[in-house]
């Protein structure tokens, strides 16, 4: 497979350009180590250009009629699905995981953004019946304004096309801070929408230090609304600067997701599904499961699957075709994983399988199944965010829920019952945006996703991932005077 890979230059109001400074970040393709190519750095200036150009054409790009804009994202996606080889090629190289996933990640782009268009045709307001026959009222959705979106490397397109998709149907601008790490997919769905004819300024993409983006973005006049995906502790940081400015906010934040098993089960169907979902992207998604509780009963039979499942996980490079789990995207993640295996096994925990670095080069680390973790090791606190499963013995429903609910995380949350009333039960204890009961969830465009207490609040996807970029105005008009 062609192993060539694009420098990534900056989009801002319709045009590829380097940074006005001539700066330059530097991409590594994480299964060598190995820099690939580089990516431009904005700072200020560049900022400032995105910002007046997202300023001048989200006065343009709202009075365009959503039929218009249906038509543009139609077309969006179907540049996307023609070029996804080529994308998740790219996607693979920067970011490690296996070309099919990538693959995968590049077509539910395409469904998101097809989805996102028709969405805007239905973005109805609603006639409000008066107390006078000659009073009209109404409320009318109308886009919030430019948009300044920051999205993460896990999924490099699929989490940029939520915030540049919700922005561009709903009729607003946006700046999207994309991922350093995987700039250049990033840059190709930015691409996709400009193709398809978005016009100059309404979709800006820069790249750089994020802390001096986000602090320059957010306070701006300019930008009315502020969606971010990534960690709990930067997602609070950004929020409580979009408070202090009274921007609205969607912050799609990290979770801790529980997946119980409960003793009538079907314990070879639960852990064939959960422990190979485990592994997808490595484990850094936010919604992977990362807390299995396991009623005891099915407890040594399951661990005994999960290992068999791990172990034939094969660990490479994501390019070639019989990989089943790529690197860890970068270099902090790899330390993040020893630490975490290392504060678990000095607290008393037994490492199964896996529970290290897998060779010298290259940011692999080994499928890994722990038993024994105690509740105050640090991986049944802080989101693991990689290929880690600690698995853990439950007596009882009462405390089962006690220990899914005991994080301050809620994004999402798993569980396998036979019982419709244990179900039934479970789906309404959990404090989770998202709960999935006898399959591994995967996100599916139609429905909405977030999470709840410490992992959030807005919902990107569904009905909802429109109503995101749109607020309401009250209209109410009296026949004459
Ligand atoms: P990090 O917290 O430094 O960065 C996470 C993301 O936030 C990155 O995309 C980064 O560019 C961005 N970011 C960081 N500081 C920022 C700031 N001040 N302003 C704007 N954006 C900022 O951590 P990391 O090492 O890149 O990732 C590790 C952790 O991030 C994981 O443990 C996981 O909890 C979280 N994460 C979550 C998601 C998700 O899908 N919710 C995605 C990626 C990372």
């Amino acid at each position: 497979m062609d192993t060539s890979y694009p420098n990534t230059q900056l989009f801002i109001n319709g045009k590829w350009k380097d940074a006005d400074a001539g700066e330059n970040i530097d991409v590594i393709n994480p299964a060598y180590e190995s820099v690939i190519g580089k990516m431009a750095h904005a700072r200020k200036a560049d900022l400032d250009e995105a910002l007046e150009a997202a300023d001048k054409a989200f006065f343009k790009w709202k009075n365009v009629n959503s039929f218009e804009r249906y038509k543009i994202l139609q077309k969006a996606a179907k540049i996307l699905r023609d070029r996804s080889n080529d994308i998740a090629r790219i996607m693979t190289i920067e970011h490690g995981k296996p070309f099919g996933e990538s693959l995968a990640e590049v077509n539910l782009s395409a469904d998101i953004t097809d989805w996102l268009g028709e969405e805007a045709r239905r973005s109805y307001g609603r006639l409000i019946p008066s107390r006078s026959s000659d009073v009209y009222q109404m409320v009318v959705k109308e886009p919030v304004g430019p948009v300044a979106g920051f999205s993460p490397w896990n999924f490099p397109i699929n989490q940029a096309v939520r915030k540049i998709g919700g922005a561009v149907a709903a009729g607003c601008s946006i700046i999207i801070k994309g991922p350093e790490e995987t700039p250049a997919s990033c840059a190709e769905l930015v691409r996709a929408y400009a193709d398809a004819g978005v016009p100059e300024g309404v979709i800006n993409l820069v790249f750089g230090i994020p802390s001096e983006i986000s602090e320059y973005l957010i306070p701006h006049p300019v930008i009315r609304k502020i969606s971010f995906t990534g960690s709990t502790a930067v997602g609070k940081l950004l929020a409580s600067m979009a408070g202090l400015h009274m921007k609205l906010v969607t912050m799609e934040l990290g979770g801790h997701a529980p997946a119980i098993i409960f003793d009538d089960a079907n314990v070879d169907n639960a852990v064939q599904m959960i422990a190979n979902n485990k592994y997808r992207n490595a484990g850094q998604v936010c919604v992977s499961p990362t807390r299995f509780l396991v009623h005891e009963s099915l407890y040594d039979k399951f661990v005994d699957g999960f290992v068999k499942i791990s172990e034939s996980q094969v660990v490479g490079d994501g390019l070639d075709p019989n990989t089943t789990m790529g690197p860890l995207a970068h270099d902090r993640r790899l330390d993040a994983m020893e630490m975490f295996v290392s504060d678990a096994v000095d607290k008393g925990a037994k490492v199964k399988t896996g529970g290290k670095r897998k060779g010298n080069k290259g940011y692999f680390f080994e499928p890994t199944v722990l038993t024994d973790v105690p509740t105050d090791a640090k991986m049944m606190n802080e989101e693991p965010f990689g290929p880690l499963a600690p698995i853990t013995p439950f007596k009882n429903f009462d405390d089962v829920v006690k220990e899914a609910n005991r994080l301050p995380y809620g994004l999402a949350a798993f569980a396998f019952t036979n019982s419709a009333k244990t179900a039934e039960k479970i789906t309404s204890s959990i404090e989770s945006g998202i709960v999935s009961v006898n399959q591994p969830w995967m996100p599916v465009v139609e429905v909405p996703f977030g999470g709840v207490k410490d992992s959030g609040y807005g919902k990107e996807l569904g009905s909802e991932g429109l109503e995101a970029y749109l607020q309401s105005k009250f209209i109410t008009q009296k026949s004459s005077i």
